[in-house]
């Protein structure tokens, strides 16, 4: 990216140097608003590192945020800020390198870990077995198991045992489709 800007930079010099100093100045402005735009989403990009909270998972409900979804345990309907998974083995990993931001506990979504991952992003894996094998501010890595998937939370028991996946990107919930490769497992 840099010896693109660079190379861009020299070419735009050449062609306006005569014109002056206040107009390359102008271009350079305008090139490091331009350049901002693609590094933002580098971060993104560099996030197709995240690997599978689940492997050979089947989506039981998918994220959705524009739309209602049928909750039968709740008898409502119900915006979805979350993917739930269920796998044969049910083990549940944590997608990206990080440290354990909080373990709890309750009726409505049972074990929950919460896992920060630099960068804005924090992944939540809620409906976990009680016997979890991280630690509060523990050290995770990519990949590394933390627990199994049950079907601890009331809030979606007739779901059966599934995985509750949130991610986060700066407190908010964004769609883990955008970041990970779910649906082609
Ligand atoms: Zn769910």
């Amino acid at each position: 990216m840099e010896i693109k800007k660079d190379s861009k930079l020299k070419g735009l010099i050449k062609r306006f140097g005569a014109i002056g100093l206040v107009c390359v100045f102008s271009l350079a402005i305008a090139l490091t608003i331009a350049f901002n735009v693609p590094r933002g989403q580098q971060v993104s990009n560099s996030m197709a590192e995240f690997v599978l909270p689940m492997h050979n998972a089947t989506i039981v409900k998918d994220y959705a945020d524009d739309r209602l979804q049928d909750n039968p345990t709740l008898s409502r309907w119900e915006i979805h800020l979350a993917i739930d998974l269920q796998s044969e083995d049910m083990n549940v990993f944590s997608i990206y390198d990080g440290v354990v931001k909080s373990i709890r506990s309750n009726g409505l979504e049972g074990k929950v870990v919460e896992i920060d991952h630099g960068n804005g992003f924090t992944s939540v894996y809620s409906s976990l077995e009680d016997d979890v094998n991280v630690q509060q501010d523990g050290k995770v890595n990519k990949g590394q198991q933390i627990g199994r998937a049950s079907n601890a939370a009331g809030n979606e028991k007739l779901s059966g045992g599934h995985l509750h996946f949130m991610l986060y990107k700066d407190g908010k919930a964004v769609d883990p489709n955008i970041y990970l490769d779910l649906q082609n497992k």
